[in-house]
C-alpha cells in the first residue's frame, strides 16, 4: 500500500462511519461536505464514539486522540486534489453523484482512484461521468459501518484489476471483509435485503400484523438481529424507497414495485431515525 490519505466526501451516517473506521486503521482522513453543520456533527459523532469505546475498555485514551488527530473536516472538494483515493458517501441520487463524480474527475490526479458507496446506483453509470472509468468502484459498506464487517466492492464494466487490488487491500486494512461484486441493480446485498423490507411495508399496509408483530416474526422466527422495519428506520426511508426504484427500473419486474405505503412515508419526510419518525417513532 503506498498511500497514507483518503477523502471521504458526505459527513452523514455512513460518510461519518467510514471516515472513523479509515483513521482507526491509520489512514488521514480529509472528511468533505457542502453542509458545515453535517461536518460538525459528524466529527462530534465519531469523537463520542471514540470516547464511548475508551470508557469500555476497549480503546486506550491516547488512540483517542490519535484517531480523532487523523481527520479533518474540509469544506467542499477541492481538498481531492491531495489524495489517492476518494470514498464517496453523499445522497443516493444519481443525478447528485455523476456530479460530483465529474467535479472529482477535474481536481484529482489522474492517479486517484474514486470509490462510491452507493446502494444501488450502477457504478458503470457513476464511472461515464468521468474521463477515469477504469479508476472507478464501488465500496459500499454496511450500515453501521464500526460494526459491520462486509465491504461490497462493485466492479463497473471498466474497472481495471489494479483499482480494485488497491481497494481489496484498502477494505483488509480497515478490518473488514472485501466481497467481490459485478454490477447488476441492487448488487448483492439490497437485491436481497431491500425485497424483504418492502414486503414488509406491505405487510404493514395491508393489516397482516403491526409493524412490532412484523419484526418480532423475523427476529424470533429467523433469527434476525434486527426486524425489516426496525432496519429500514436505522438505513433511511428515502435511501429503501430509491434503492427499490433503481431494483423497479433496472430489472422492469413489477416484484419490484416499491410499496405505496413506503413512499408516502418518504413523502411526510417519516424517514426513519435521522428524522425522528418512520415506521416507529423515535424520541
Ligand atoms: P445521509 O443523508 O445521512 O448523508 C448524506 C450526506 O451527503 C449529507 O451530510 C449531505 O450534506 C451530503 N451531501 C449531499 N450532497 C453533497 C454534495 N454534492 N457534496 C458533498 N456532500 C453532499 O445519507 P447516508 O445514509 O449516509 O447515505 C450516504 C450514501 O451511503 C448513499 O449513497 C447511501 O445509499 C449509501 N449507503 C447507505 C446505507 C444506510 O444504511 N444508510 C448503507 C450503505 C450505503
Amino acid at each position: 500500500m503506498v498511500f497514507q490519505k483518503i477523502m471521504v466526501l458526505g459527513a452523514g451516517q455512513m460518510g461519518s462511519g467510514i471516515a472513523q473506521v479509515c483513521a482507526t486503521g491509520g489512514f488521514s482522513v480529509l472528511l468533505g461536505d457542502i453542509d458545515q453543520e453535517c461536518l460538525n456533527r459528524a466529527v462530534a459523532g465519531i469523537d463520542g464514539n471514540l470516547r464511548r469505546s475508551v470508557e469500555k475498555g476497549r480503546l486506550k485514551e491516547t488512540e483517542r486522540e490519535a484517531i480523532i488527530g487523523r481527520i479533518k473536516a474540509v469544506p467542499g472538494l477541492d481538498a481531492a486534489a491531495e489524495v489517492e483515493m476518494v470514498v464517496e458517501a453523499v445522497v443516493e441520487n444519481e443525478a447528485v453523484k455523476k456530479k460530483v463524480f465529474a467535479a472529482l474527475d477535474k481536481i484529482c490526479p489522474p492517479f486517484t482512484i474514486l470509490a462510491s458507496n452507493t446502494s444501488s446506483v450502477p457504478i458503470t453509470r457513476i464511472a461515464a461521468a468521468t474521463g477515469r472509468p477504469q479508476k472507478v468502484i464501488g465500496m459500499h459498506f454496511m450500515n453501521p459501518v464500526p460494526v459491520m464487517k462486509l465491504v461490497e466492492i462493485i466492479r463497473g464494466v471498466a474497472t481495471d484489476d489494479q483499482t480494485f487490488n488497491i481497494v481489496k487491500e484498502v477494505t483488509e486494512k480497515l478490518g473488514k471483509v472485501p466481497v467481490e461484486v459485478n454490477d447488476f441493480p441492487g448488487f448483492v446485498s439490497n437485491r436481497i435485503l431491500m425485497p424483504m423490507i418492502n414486503e414488509a411495508a406491505f405487510c404493514l399496509m395491508e393489516g397482516v400484523s403491526t409493524a412490532e408483530g412484523i419484526d418480532t416474526v423475523m427476529k424470533l422466527g429467523m433469527n434476525h438481529p434486527m426486524g425489516p422495519l426496525e432496519l429500514a428506520d436505522l438505513i433511511g426511508l428515502d435511501t429503501c424507497l430509491a434503492i427499490m426504484e433503481v431494483l423497479y427500473e433496472g430489472f422492469r419486474d413489477s416484484r419490484y414495485r416499491p410499496c405505496p405505503l413506503l413512499r408516502k412515508y418518504v413523502d411526510a419526510s417519516w424517514l426513519g431515525r435521522k428524522t425522528g419518525r418512520g415506521f416507529y417513532l423515535y424520541s
